[in-house]
């Protein structure tokens, strides 16, 4: 279970780590009043993805009126999918260096393992590996002084700073162990004069550790509004952001038809998983999210073994028929009557294949010439 930054920093406080000053809002009233006690403020979108602020989510305010503005604006925005619920209002810091900070389960060598990098701020996917510093922990010694010393010498901080920091990471570790987390992250650990600060925080639970969480710690529903709709109809769905829509029949097929779609260059828009015995109607509903979600291009991936493919044809007649689809269809079809299922569809005008690969070049062709026709049309 991912925490909300605010959950993560009020744990951080509780232990110790330094945060920005901070209050928590669930709409714009308050805010006026209480930026007015603060000066310049960062004005923080509480979601669970990442990359907020290059996605628009993180606003700077100096004025209390200008604070209300910006909160209005993030209170009526989506980000990434989720609509924005709570802001977290603090002070902003005058940041002299941004670090990044890191605790993890390293799994190929079962153990926690601590990152770090001068190279804080942006996303640390982006960061090139020999810019990561990485120690790896024995548990039964935990993180020690002397690693912390080191590991802030690397980092190029010395002095106050330096003890502050390393005193930091212990507590960070106190943490990780004591939550049961599969990430404990700061990004940035900001460095303002001889103070440093936690001014971003980020925390997994392991939800098989869920029995042992602690009752100060709420569920937080983690399903973007998307997911929601979806797994109110029976339909595993997870949100991505590439081009092509994706609909399997069972989690290994959407899998593999994420690798192959990635293999052939581009990037699933989405993973959807309508199971084995989804019905008409699912199907449509289905459909319908998925299509609310502007892919380029749609591939279908079924595995006919129960329904047979015949059926399954047929019932995508069927559904298009109620649903509106302007956008390239590729549909796979292996299985029982897989040649019956295929003419079907292609009686009907829709490109369909028994070869996944056969299907993966042709959906990938297709969105790339819709790619160019939007480019031209944009111009
Ligand atoms: P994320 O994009 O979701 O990781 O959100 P962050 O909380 O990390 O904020 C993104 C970026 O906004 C940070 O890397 C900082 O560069 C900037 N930022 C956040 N808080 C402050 C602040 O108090 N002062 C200043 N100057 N910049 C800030
Ligand atoms: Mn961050």
């Amino acid at each position: 279970m991912k925490l909300y930054e605010y959950m993560a920093k009020e744990i951080f406080r509780n232990h110790g780590i330094v945060t920005p000053k901070g209050c928590v809002f669930s709409s714009p009233e308050g805010i006026k009043e209480y930026v007015e006690t603060i000066g310049s403020v960062v004005i923080k979108s509480q979601v669970l993805a990442g990359g907020r602020g290059k996605a628009g989510g993180i606003k700077f305010a100096d004025t209390p009126e200008e604070a209300v503005a910006r909160a209005k604006e993030l209170f009526a925005s989506q980000l990434k999918g989720s609509s924005v619920n709570e802001l977290l209002v603090e002070e902003k810091l005058k940041i002299d260096q941004e670090i990044y900070l890191g605790l993890a389960i390293d799994r190929a060598h079962r153990r926690p393992v601590l990152l770090a990098s001068k190279a804080g701020g942006m996303e640390i996917e982006q960061v090139p590996a020999e810019q990561i510093i990485k120690r790896l922990i024995d548990v039964s010694v935990g993180v020690q002084p002397y690693t912390t010393r080191e590991i802030s010498r690397r980092l190029g901080v010395s002095g106050e700073v330096a003890k502050k920091l390393s005193d930091l990471l212990v507590k960070l570790y106190q943490i990780f162990v004591t939550y049961d987390a599969e990430l404990v992250e700061i990004n940035p650990l900001v460095i303002s004069g001889t103070d440093i600060y936690a001014a971003d925080g980020k925390m997994t639970l392991d939800d098989d550790a869920s029995f042992r969480f602690r009752s100060d710690i709420p569920h937080v529903e983690e399903k973007t509004e998307l997911e929601k709709k979806a797994s109110a109809i029976g339909i595993a769905y997870v949100d991505l952001e590439g081009e092509i829509g994706v609909m399997a029949n069972g989690a290994g097929i959407t899998m593999a038809t994420l690798d192959l779609i990635k293999d052939y260059g581009m990037n699933a828009r989405n993973f959807m998983d309508a199971g084995g015995g989804a019905s008409r109607e699912t199907v449509a509903q289905a459909l319908e999210i998925l299509l609310s979600t502007k892919p380029k291009s749609l591939l279908i991936n079924i595995f006919g073994g129960i329904t047979r493919c015949d059926e399954v044809a047929k019932a995508f007649i069927d559904v298009k028929k109620s649903v509106e689809i302007n956008i390239p269809v590729v549909i796979r079809l292996v299985g029982t009557n897989e040649e019956a299922g295929i003419e079907i569809l292609q009686a009907n005008g829709i490109e369909s294949y028994k070869n996944i690969k056969d299907a993966v070049t042709a959906v990938v062709a297709l969105t790339q010439k819709k790619g160019a026709y939007h480019d031209n049309f944009d111009q």
